[in-house]
């Protein structure tokens, strides 16, 4: 077996990260992180800069963002809009924070992610395309966009089938606004690193079958996967971004199942 297929999953952590209450440990565990993922890219060969760290600040009180900034982070990510608009509206005197909203999006908090998102992750059906690129156009503003694939057939992960996309595709060109970028994902929360890696697989070999036959507009060059748990076998298979939060601020209080509702059944226990 080569050494790449060996990489194991660091679910076991899940929980366990160590708050971090200054400026130093955001420090540290940004460092601690970006020698991680160095290490991956050399296992495989690829540049290091050809891989961006998102940091993932969600349930992290506005004086735990001021930290990661002070250390250096000028984009964060959040999956709940309501929180990520809070926090938006309350931290305007950082002016170069820029704000990425990963998850999922109902129609109705489109509005408020047009306002304030530079990016967001989860696009997975025309109305909500349709919601923020009406929003977008009132605001005069334009928004990068990656499309969620919900690689590991789990009924509860958001996301588009792999096949449906495609054909989804060919609609994003009418949304102006939207400037689409690539795909996203969330793996199979398991400790089977096989399993883990086969759904990046997946991702990567659709966005290379689509690439070519893209519709005008519609770049296919990010692929936007892996997590505090998994990023390393995410990058081993391609990732562009890796959202990271757990490793960089801490274990959040509530459990996964709290934050990505429908999804207990494929958490593992806590110790
Ligand atoms: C929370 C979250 C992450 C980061 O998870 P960590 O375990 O904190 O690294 C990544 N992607 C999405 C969509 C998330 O909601």
């Amino acid at each position: 077996m080569s050494m790449v297929s060996e990489t194991p999953t660091s679910h076991d952590q899940h929980g366990r990260y160590p708050e971090a209450t200054t400026v130093e440990d955001v420090r540290r565990n940004l460092a601690a992180v970006q020698a991680r993922i160095v290490a991956a890219c050399q296992r495989v060969g690829r540049d290091p800069a050809t891989v961006r760290l998102l940091p993932v600040s969600k349930t992290k009180p506005e004086t735990r963002l001021r930290l990661a900034h002070a250390a250096g982070c000028r984009m964060l990510g959040e999956n709940k809009p309501q929180e990520a608009y809070r926090k938006w509206t309350s931290m305007q005197d950082l002016t170069d924070l820029r704000w990425s909203v990963i998850g999922h999006l109902q129609t109705n908090k489109a509005k408020l992610v047009a306002r304030f998102a530079t990016e967001f992750h989860a696009l997975d059906s025309v109305r909500v395309a349709a919601a923020l690129d009406h929003r977008l156009q009132l605001g005069g503003r334009t928004l990068d966009v990656f499309v969620q694939v919900n690689t590991s057939g789990e009924a509860s992960k958001y996301g588009l089938s792999p096949d449906a996309v495609p054909a989804f595709l060919q609609l994003l060109p009418a949304f102006t606004t939207l400037r689409v970028r690539g795909l996203m994902t969330l793996a199979l929360f398991s400790s089977d690193a096989e399993r883990v890696r086969q759904c990046f697989v997946r991702l990567r070999e659709l966005r290379d079958r689509l690439r070519q036959d893209a519709p005008p507009g519609v770049v296919l060059d990010e692929l936007s996967m892996g997590m505090s748990g998994d990023f390393e076998i995410a990058i081993e298979e391609g990732a562009t971004v890796v959202r990271v939060g757990q490793a960089i601020f801490g274990a959040r209080p509530m459990p996964d199942s709290y934050y990505w509702p429908g999804e207990p059944s494929t958490q593992e226990p806590k110790t």
